[in-house]
């Protein structure tokens, strides 16, 4: 019996072994193959920019709006950043990805301004990747010349991690970035390796209060703590502040009242695909 056991241990075992393999297998074929379909994605035209409206929490005006990558999947439907751009961070698809958000965000601002006369600003995300290519801010300085729009119509956005990954080399840029005119946003600010010293180092012009602290901003005090706090201490150190994810009157309200400056969410609106983003962006300049 005991020998009997063992036997069935093992099979069990064995099984659970091929089980198991079978199952990492399919995984990294899966991985695989989706890597295989994000490098054709730019060229096959499945990327597209959404842009999100910001609007000016005083005048209700849209003054600025952030590019929102998605996927368009000939099988999967339409697939968020959520779900690859770590994979394209992985690969390297993110400098030609980020590039190409890049050179488009700079095409919308252009043909806004000439076509309807409108002047926003749109901000782009920028992942710690991208800070780290040689010579990237030379290539995106050259991007910008020859697009001929201002530099600070752009607005990059960076999360706290970037600032643990290589401080020299990331400040070096950001302030390359500045020479450019272009702004610089703190995004999610308060979910990472918060540490007050980089604000000043740094020389951000806006601080984006991330979405999970506005969410329950109107039910857990500690929250609506947090992000008077970050308004008080973003508007010391001179800072403007963009609350993300606001999706009801009632927090519009309370971010007035605590004199946050500018609101994007739900509230307001989805990010769009660009013609439903220029309607908008039209009726709201010429009512
Ligand atoms: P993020 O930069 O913090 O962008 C804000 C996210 O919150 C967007 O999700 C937006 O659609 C969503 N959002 C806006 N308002 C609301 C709201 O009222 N309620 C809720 N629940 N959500 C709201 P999205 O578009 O899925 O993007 C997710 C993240 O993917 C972004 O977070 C950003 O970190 C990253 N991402 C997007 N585009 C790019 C890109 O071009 N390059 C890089 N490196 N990252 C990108
Ligand atoms: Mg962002
Ligand atoms: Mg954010
Ligand atoms: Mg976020």
């Amino acid at each position: 019996n005991a020998d009997q056991a063992m036997y069935l241990s093992k099979t069990n075992g064995r099984n659970q072994l091929t089980f198991f393999e079978h199952s990492m297998h399919a995984k990294a074929m899966e991985r695989l193959k989706m890597i295989g379909e994000l490098r054709e994605a730019l060229p096959r035209n499945e990327i597209s920019l959404y842009f999100q409206p910001i609007v000016d929490l005083y005048t209700g005006k849209i003054t600025k709006a952030e590019a929102l990558v998605r996927w368009c999947h000939p099988r999967e439907g339409i697939i968020f950043p959520g779900n690859f751009i770590s994979l394209a961070e992985e690969t390297g698809i993110i400098h030609e990805l980020g590039d190409w958000v890049f050179r488009n965000a700079l095409a919308c601002v252009k043909r806004w301004k000439q076509e309807f006369g409108i002047d926003i600003q749109v901000s782009i995300n920028k992942s710690p990747k991208q800070f780290l290519k040689k010579g990237h801010t030379e290539e995106w300085a050259e991007l910008l010349r020859n697009s001929g729009v201002a530099g600070n119509n752009i607005v990059v956005e960076i999360t706290e991690s970037v600032l643990i990954s290589n401080t020299a080399v990331v400040s070096e840029n950001l302030r390359q970035l500045h020479q450019l005119g272009m702004e610089i946003s703190i995004d999610d600010f308060g979910t990472g390796y918060s540490s007050m010293g980089y604000l000043k180092r740094l020389d951000a012009n806006f601080l984006k209060i991330d979405q999970s602290f506005v969410k329950n901003m109107m039910t857990l005090p500690t929250d609506a703590v947090i992000v008077e706090t970050i308004i008080l201490m973003g508007h010391k150190l001179g800072l403007k502040i963009i609350a993300e994810g606001v999706e009801t009157e009632q927090q519009r309200k309370w971010l007035e009242s605590n004199h946050c400056d500018y609101l994007q969410g739900y509230l307001f609106s989805a990010a769009l695909e660009v013609d439903d983003f220029e309607r908008l962006l039209k009726a709201d300049a010429w009512p």
